[in-house]
């Protein structure tokens, strides 16, 4: 039976990636407040949120501060655009601080409001820029199976899921995907990380060939696969792919979208992964998702030609209404001023081997196949036969199962793509937290366990 809430939610609302059947009948989660890295529902049960919402509540739920940015910078200038040539005080030192944080050189940053509006605005850069470097053909874009880079016409595309393929009519034309660097899943028999390393930079060599290299124009890569399911490559994989792209000139989009402001325990995911990519999205974490703010970081390679087809064309035509917007920039600036001064970076390096433990630990019970990760991100893979690593009845949606459980014991978690669960807390969260966190997941782990046999 729905409460009155419920019942007016789903006679009103759309949810985003949700059974829009199934939802009739339970009703959603409805949340009412939050404290930490806890939220609390309408009856003001607690819930540990172990995703930090969407990978991106890295400050936790009542941070003062941010809520001060915000309120001032709204008293002040809510509004302005920067189309035209007009700008304010908050885009512009938001702009300086990335470019200072950067972990590869960059020249300039382009504001969106999303991860998905991101890598959208990539793609149709490396166009632009191509088409100033006088190679019109070079255009298409290499992707990986199980990547998630948004959910737009281009970055859909761009996502190596079927879900968000399957009769939206996509991937567009020009898009391509290339192996997933999951090595439990997809090594070789006797084959090491190495050994499939190598394999996955020769299998993009021989995409780049049979497409023609002439004809292809980036790559784009997740340091480690987020909604993919927590996919962690072998240490090797992305000196060997750099070395493939370089090979062919083929530009190198970073997708730091997840893995952007200390996630992996660095500033940022290629840090942490040996990866070096010429332009970088992110997203989330730039405002502790406070505010909804994304950006392009821009190499001067690129910027250059950007100068030269606006210069002939007459303007850059490009630009979201809320590009930059003023109060989300002032969250933002103050997002990363509060990981600085607080070393939020550094704590986080300090949890990840009690983290790791746990996480590691998890491999122990009959269920999990897998229990991958990296820094404050985990992947849970429940299997049907530990040894055979035989996969459950996608029908059973055992992953969804231990979510719901995970829900009784007041943690919330994720389910995506091969029955995975996935952990991704707010980076606050406190020693005792993530043993709270474990233990409850330990319990809807052994309750789905009950379930299942
Ligand atoms: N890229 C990555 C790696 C993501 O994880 C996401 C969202 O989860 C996106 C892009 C899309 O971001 P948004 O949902 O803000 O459009």
């Amino acid at each position: 039976m729905l409460t009155n809430l419920q019942a007016r939610d789903v006679e009103t609302l759309v949810h985003p990636y949700t059974n829009l059947v199934a939802i009739r009948e339970t009703g959603p989660l409805i949340l009412e407040r939050g404290q930490g890295v806890w939220v609390h529902d309408v009856d003001g049960k607690p819930y540990l949120e172990g995703m930090a919402g969407l990978w991106c509540t890295a400050l936790g739920y009542n941070n003062e501060e941010l809520v001060d940015a915000a309120a001032t910078q709204m008293r002040k200038l809510p509004f302005t655009h920067i189309f035209g040539g007009k700008s304010h005080d908050p885009a512009i030192e938001l702009a300086e601080k990335l470019k200072e944080m950067a972990p590869v050189p960059i020249s300039k940053v382009f504001f969106t409001n999303s991860g998905s509006e991101a890598n959208d605005t990539q793609m149709k850069l490396v166009w632009y820029m191509n088409n100033a470097l006088g190679r019109p053909k070079k255009k298409k874009i290499i992707s990986r199976m199980r990547a998630y880079h948004g959910v737009t016409i281009a970055s859909a595309s761009l996502t190596g899921l079927a879900g968000n393929h399957n009769d939206f009519d996509l991937p567009i034309a020009g898009v391509r995907h290339t192996t997933c660097p999951h090595y439990y899943r997809l090594a070789e028999a006797g084959e090491s990380e190495e050994e499939f390393a190598t394999r996955l930079a020769a299998d993009l060599e021989a995409l780049i060939i049979a497409e023609g290299p002439e004809t292809v124009a980036a790559f784009i890569a997740e340091p480690v696969m987020g909604a993919g399911g927590v996919i962690v490559p072998p240490k090797t994989y992305y000196p060997k792919i750099q070395a493939v792209l370089k090979k062919y000139d083929v530009f190198f989009i970073g997708d730091e979208v997840i893995t952007g402001f200390g996630r992996l325990g660095t500033a940022f995911g290629s840090e942490a992964m040996e990866m070096q990519p010429d332009s970088i999205s992110i997203a989330k974490a730039l405002s502790s998702a406070y505010q909804p703010i994304g950006a392009v970081m821009i190499p001067e390679l690129m910027y250059e030609a950007m100068l030269t087809e606006s210069s002939k064309l007459g303007n850059f035509g490009h630009g979201y209404t809320y590009s930059g917007h003023p109060v989300a920039a002032a969250v933002a600036v103050k997002t990363l001023e509060i990981y600085e001064r607080e070393r939020i970076f550094e704590r986080v390096r300090a949890k990840i081997p009690q983290f790791d433990a746990r996480r590691a630990a998890l491999e122990d019970h009959p269920l999990v196949g897998e229990a991958r990760g990296k820094g404050l991100v985990a992947g849970i893979e429940l299997v049907a036969d530990k040894k055979t690593k035989h996969q459950f009845d996608p029908k059973l949606g055992m992953a969804a199962k231990c979510v719901a459980f995970c829900q009784q014991e007041g943690l919330i978690l994720r389910n995506v793509f091969g029955d995975a669960v996935t952990i991704c807390p707010p980076l606050v969260i406190s020693p005792a937290e993530i043993d709270e966190l474990f233990d409850r997941l330990t319990r809807a782990l052994d309750k789905t366990l009950d379930y299942a046999v």
